[in-house]
């Protein structure tokens, strides 16, 4: 006899029922994403899911082409079980990250390994039509020269250096990107069928040394970059801490004079980055050369006609006092703001990234010293400060591993996962 409620009873069953099943695939596939390969009983020790439900789910997920059995491996007393392998293969995707005076291009796999890669100068100021259609017709090139490109396009990501509202993809009013504020990127890429994520560069950057950099094994990592600007990208417990607007770790604007002779880009007076970031440097050294401070700048800018933050690094090698002195006001500068970030937020690991770090120790140097100096003792005792060591890659290693995340995160896998891919039969548009 049915009582009151039935329906809605069985319904709920079946959508736990649908959910468990969810998370059990899940679970299955991040591990052997992330482990490389591993066999079933394996997956039952390290899951906590039954043998029976492990076997359906890896089951499955052979059926989806997400999986693929090997070799036999090790046994543990009765039969070899065989090794499981993800498919990095099954799919490919493209990442660009936009820099403002650069642009990286990436192929990448499933995993997030970049295949192909190409860097060249550009103009993040020429606008979103121009800085997409480089963007694209790099895309192809990095798909011809990428050793056998896998499977179909899966995804897309893109890193810009501004603000972006993750959710939707939007960059929102980006102080040195003029025409890109809430330019639509995702639609811009619509052709290609495959969900589109963009996040800020910054961020990009910091995953991707978390992933496949000197952050990998630390949940709680600070990563700031200093190339033509200053901003940080912030790791929370192993996650990406993107805030409640997506702008968490904009330092660079923080007021470090109010000297109101320091105008930054976004009209504010005594932002960091307009004394520290890599244009000051440039325009510091500049002026130093100007007014005879440097013989070194003076002749370098009559050869060359402007100069940057890379020149004033070759100057401190080469010991000019005040491409010296430049740097290490810079790294004072830099130092204090991270004395404070890091006095707030505990991170284990400091890394600093951008054009301008990897020109030189100087900078580092002075950033590393006015850190432990002027941090409280005990976020400073186990706290690390290093250099990037993914340099130029960082940003599409970052971005690479944003697509990964989000392509097989639960609520997005739903979405593809009966129809194989992510563009089968261009179901799935960008999410939303
Ligand atoms: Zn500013």
């Amino acid at each position: 006899m049915r009582t009151p409620g039935y329906t809605g009873r069985v319904a709920r069953r079946a959508s736990l029922a649908a959910e468990d099943r969810l998370t059990g695939l899940v679970t299955v596939l991040d591990f052997v994403r992330t482990h490389g390969s591993t066999t079933r009983p394996r997956l039952v020790q390290a899951t906590g899911l039954s043998r029976a439900v492990v076997t359906q789910r890896v089951a499955e997920l052979l059926d989806y082409g997400l999986l693929v059995e090997g070799e036999l491996g090790p046994s543990t007393g009765g039969r070899a079980p065989r090794l499981l392998r993800f498919r990095a293969d099954a799919g490919h995707l493209l990442v660009a990250d936009l820099g403002a005076t650069s642009v990286d291009v990436a192929l990448a796999d499933l995993s997030g390994q970049i295949l192909a890669h190409v860097q060249e100068p550009c103009d993040i100021s020429a606008g979103p039509e121009a800085v997409l259609d480089r963007v694209e017709e790099l895309f192809v090139r990095s798909l011809v020269s990428g050793e056998t490109p896998p499977g179909s396009l899966w995804g897309i990501g893109i890193g810009v250096p501004g603000p972006v509202e993750f959710e939707s993809g939007l960059p929102v009013a980006p102080p040195i990107m003029p025409g890109w504020d809430r330019y639509a990127v995702r639609e811009r890429f619509a052709r290609y069928h495959v969900p589109v994520w963009v996040d800020n560069d910054v961020n990009v950057m910091a995953l991707g040394e978390r992933r496949a950099g000197i952050a990998r094994g630390h949940d709680n990592v600070v990563f700031i970059k200093i190339g033509t600007g200053i901003g940080a990208g912030i790791i929370v417990n192993g996650t990406l801490h993107r805030g409640a607007q997506g702008c968490a770790g904009d330092v660079g604007h923080m007021q470090v004079t109010d000297d109101p002779a320091v105008v930054c880009r976004c009209g504010n007076v005594g932002c960091l980055e307009a004394l520290a970031g890599g244009a000051a440097l440039g325009r510091d050294a500049e002026t130093a050369a100007r007014n005879g401070r440097s013989r070194f700048l003076a002749e370098l800018l009559e050869v060359k006609g402007s100069l940057t933050a890379a020149d004033v690094a070759r100057g401190a090698t080469h010991g000019d006092p005040t491409c010296v002195e430049l740097l290490t006001n810079a790294g004072r500068l830099v130092g204090h703001m991270l004395a404070s970030v890091v006095n707030f937020f505990n991170p284990s690991l400091v890394v600093i990234g951008g054009g301008v770090a990897g020109a030189g120790d100087q900078l580092l140097a002075t950033i590393r010293e006015t850190v432990y100096r002027r941090s409280l003792p005990l976020a400073t005792r186990e706290l690390v400060v290093k250099r990037s060591v993914l340099g130029d890659r960082a940003g599409v290693v970052g971005a690479a591993a944003i697509v990964t995340d989000e392509l097989f995160r639960p609520s997005h896998l739903t979405q593809w996962l009966g129809v194989g891919t992510p563009n089968g039969g261009h179901v799935v548009a960008a999410p939303h």
